[in-house]
């Protein structure tokens, strides 16, 4: 294998499937399925999961609700969907854990970074909810300090587009994608990866991230494997 130790970030839009809000129990089992093989193989897995399903704190904010308010309310919905996921993993088989970057005892764990690394040495897939507790960051940006908190080799980011194009493929047909791409030049073209925290704390990490389709059966056991998946985003 060649990445020991990953940082998977999924979004929260994606566990709602086709029915565009809440958490579908189909895209939970398939990810889980997809999951346990590299964990089979051997990879240590950690897991920040997104909230968009369910309530984003600047979309409360244009709905008069205050932003830090929103952005808590925000953080308490990626609990709901890092539970959802972890009941469907433990189905599947695995063991798991939640941390929490918000105490809350009776659900989950709170985070604490060598508690995550035993877990994960242990061969447990720990998911990381609550973002990283604080209003004004977004859970890219929990990915990727997450992932550097517990040194992982790489940030991969699950989404429904097969990396990172010159434009956006489902509105321009010329776009074309690339396979690899530094962190520079994401930034001379202005190319939409994740947000600039997010980028730039991987960035001065040197800690690469790769974008890949996560719906297509494989991928993310590929990828792991050291097949060319997706776009890779590295120093060079
Ligand atoms: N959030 C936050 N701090 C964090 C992580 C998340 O305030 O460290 C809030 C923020 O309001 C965000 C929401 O939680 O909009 C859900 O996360 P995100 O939008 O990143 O989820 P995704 O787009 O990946 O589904």
């Amino acid at each position: 294998m060649k990445y020991k130790r990953i940082l998977l970030k999924l979004s929260g839009e994606a566990l709602s499937g086709t029915k565009g809000y809440g958490i579908d129990p189909k895209v939970l089992l398939q990810y889980s399925e997809e999951i346990k093989k590299v964990i089979q193989a051997g990879t240590q897995v950690a897991i920040v999961i997104g909230g968009g399903n369910i309530f984003r704190g600047i979309e409360a904010q244009q709905a008069g609700i205050d932003r830090v308010q929103g952005d808590y309310m925000g953080m308490l919905a990626t609990v709901i969907n890092a539970m959802a996921l972890q009941g469907a993993l433990e189905k599947v088989g695995l063991y798991t854990r939640v941390m929490s970057g918000i105490r809350m005892e009776q659900v989950c764990e709170p985070f604490i970074r060598r508690r995550a690394v035993r877990h994960l040495e242990k061969g447990r897939v720990v998911i990381f909810g609550a973002g990283i507790g604080n209003p004004y960051f977004t859970t890219d940006s929990t990915a990727s300090l997450r992932a550097i908190e517990i040194e992982a080799d790489v940030v991969l980011k699950g989404t429904r587009v097969d990396g990172v194009y010159s434009a956006d493929p489902e509105k321009d047909k010329t776009a074309t994608r690339y396979s690899t791409i530094s962190f520079d030049d994401v930034y001379k073209m202005g190319l939409n990866v994740m947000d600039m925290t997010a980028f730039t704390l991987c960035k001065e990490n040197k800690l690469p991230i790769i974008v890949f389709d996560m719906n297509k059966s494989n991928n993310l056991y590929k990828l792991v494997q050291g097949e060319q998946v997706g776009t890779l985003i590295s120093m060079d």
